[in-house]
């Protein structure tokens, strides 16, 4: 079944504030309404505070509670219009660019929204971890330093790990097969000392799996763990394409929208970009449901504050 979310099947179904409020209704209650203290199933509907009461009880409960809408002051057909576009769009949208096309009156407001539903792609991508055969390294973001060093020991920008599991695809006219990438993961690190290297791929990296790396010293705490290493010595720096040729198209792609659309990435909030950079590259397969996917994530993924964004 197609259930791809296009444009104008978007536009209609939340064409309305009611529609959207419907929308979470369904979510929470697919077979009606259910107090949550007495069980009754009638109930009125306060308009402006979003909320349910029951009949029975009076019991209060919030249509938003539990999703990252809860106490919101932005109309939920706002919320809903950026989910659909940060689904649609593959390299994404400055924040800047989301605030003027949905008319939100200030900057940090667009900023919090895009932060929850970021909050809410985690809440999905944390369900799972890398296995089999994977590239794994390290990489430097940030704005270029006025030494002009590169690499590993370049001060002042952010280290990162990033692991691209590798599937083979047969091919269907010839009986060959091809290595393609993944899934993906990818965090920033205080450093790439042996302990955060280690603590990274226990974190997303299933036991028993392959890590070809590019033995750098970092790596070598593998043979103490339950992982197979392959260490590939790469002599000229050139040769990295050709040897771990995956994790670097990733790392290029990544500096390539940090740089082109978001106009730079501070380094406290890396991660958040890369959640949104990894939730997508792990679903460019099923992209038409995942509109669909991510407005459930963010039905059920309960709100954050300011203060918690911020740490
Ligand atoms: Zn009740």
């Amino acid at each position: 079944m197609n259930n791809e979310i296009t444009f104008f099947k978007f536009q209609r179904k939340f064409s309305t504030e009611l529609r959207c409020l419907k929308y979470l209704f369904k979510q929470r209650w697919p077979n009606g309404f259910i107090c949550p203290k007495c069980q009754h199933n009638r109930y009125s509907f306060h308009t402006s505070r979003k909320l349910f009461q029951c009949k029975n009880c009076e019991y209060q409960a919030s249509i938003t509670a539990g999703t990252i809408f809860h106490k919101t002051r932005t109309p939920l057909k706002k919320w809903f219009w950026m989910i659909f576009f940060i689904s649609k769009n593959k390299t994404g949208y400055s924040i800047l660019y989301l605030q003027n096309l949905l008319e939100i009156p200030c900057y940090k407001t667009a900023w919090v929204m895009v932060q929850k539903i970021r909050e809410a792609m985690q809440s999905r991508e944390v369900l799972y971890k890398l296995n089999g055969e994977i590239e794994l390294d390290d990489a430097y973001f940030g704005p270029r330093n006025v030494s002009g060093k590169r690499g590993r020991g370049a001060d002042k920008k952010t280290p990162a790990f990033i692991a691209v599991g590798l599937r083979e695809v047969k091919k269907k006219e010839q009986s060959k097969s091809e290595i393609r990438p993944g899934f993906l993961k990818i965090k920033t690190a205080q450093n790439v000392q042996q302990e955060t290297a280690k603590n990274f791929v226990l974190q997303n990296i299933e036991p028993k799996s392959l890590l070809k790396t590019d033995g750098y010293k970092s790596y070598k705490f593998t043979t103490n763990f339950d992982y197979n290493h392959q260490a590939i010595r790469i002599g000229n720096p050139k040769e990295t394409l050709k040897y771990l040729p995956w994790v670097h198209i990733v790392i290029g792609n990544a500096k390539g929208l940090i740089k082109g659309v978001h106009h730079g990435v501070s380094a406290k909030y890396l991660d958040r970009f890369f959640i949104e950079f990894c939730y997508k590259f792990n679903r460019r397969f099923i992209e038409k449901r995942i509109f669909n996917n991510l407005i459930n994530a963010c039905c059920s993924t309960k709100t954050v504050t300011l203060a918690e964004l911020r740490s």
